[in-house]
């Protein structure tokens, strides 16, 4: 079995551990199940985040933890063509890793050609990134790649605007929307843990607080779900949701994982 827990409202909150978090991954692992972390911070690469959950107290490889830019990356390198640029708007980590899966990453100023556009979460967008993004949009073959597609995103004292806000002003402009999505509800982080565990879905248990994407997510994939209480939705949010995103159980926090039962309802 894998257990996979979603990062934020899951296993901490900002800069803190969620109750039960380092007692939950233990616990799976001593039963020998393989342990992902995924996220869709389009900002932070594997490396990054696996020393942020180190410095709280969890003991977590980079390759247990699946992130939205490493999946942008790879999606980048997927699209047919091959394509030779990209342009990138986000984080340093995100040109980094676009410019490690086999394309030239260039900045929204570059002149050069390009044939794919890159967006992530950028501290510093302004009118200027936005019209070299709606320029590039512009032409049809180039594809489009957001890293993830969430309007908000919790931070200390609320939430605040995430990525998909400013893919929505540059899709609204353009016309278009995303070729790809890397983040979750899309499938692709779910299926590059299958992927590396040579896995069925039905094998892979996804621990979520957002019945949306990581709920929605997981079970569209056919995997197995646990929403966990300790982030963005909460059970009065499972009573008005659509079938496809009510979750196989429902715990207060990592505190209450029903292992047994879990194991017990394998097939
Ligand atoms: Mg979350």
């Amino acid at each position: 079995m894998i257990f996979a827990f979603d990062l934020d409202g899951v296993i901490y909150a900002g800069d803190e551990l969620l109750g039960g978090a380092v007692e939950a991954v233990a616990t799976a692992r001593a039963l020998g199940y393989a342990t992902y972390f995924i996220t869709n911070n389009s900002r932070q690469e594997s490396v990054e985040l696996s020393v942020k959950l180190q410095s709280m107290g969890l003991d977590v490889a980079p390759r247990e933890v699946i992130s939205a830019v490493e999946t942008a990356g790879r999606l980048v390198s997927q699209i047919d063509g091959p394509p030779q640029s990209a342009m990138v708007i986000g984080s340093p980590s995100l040109r980094e890793v676009i410019g490690k899966s086999g394309v030239r990453a260039l900045s929204y100023d570059d002149t050069d050609p390009i044939d794919v556009f890159v967006l992530g979460l950028d501290h510093a967008i302004n009118y200027q990134k936005l019209l070299a993004a709606h320029r590039v949009l512009e032409r049809a073959n180039v594809r489009f790649v957001a890293v993830n597609n969430d309007v908000t995103f919790a931070s200390e004292g609320g939430t605040v605007p995430g990525l998909g806000a400013i893919v929505s002003a540059v899709s609204a402009a353009a016309g278009r929307a995303p070729d790809f999505v890397a983040g979750k509800p899309e499938p692709h982080m779910f299926n590059r843990i299958l992927e590396l565990e040579g896995a069925e879905a039905r094998e892979l248990i996804v621990f979520g607080d957002s019945l949306y994407s990581d709920i929605g997510g997981a079970k569209a994939i056919g995997a197995r779900t646990v929403l966990v209480l300790t982030g963005v939705d909460g059970r009065e949010d499972v009573a008005t949701a659509p079938l496809e995103r009510q979750p196989d159980w429902i715990i207060e926090s990592l505190n209450a994982i029903p292992f047994a039962e879990i194991a017990g309802a394998k097939s």
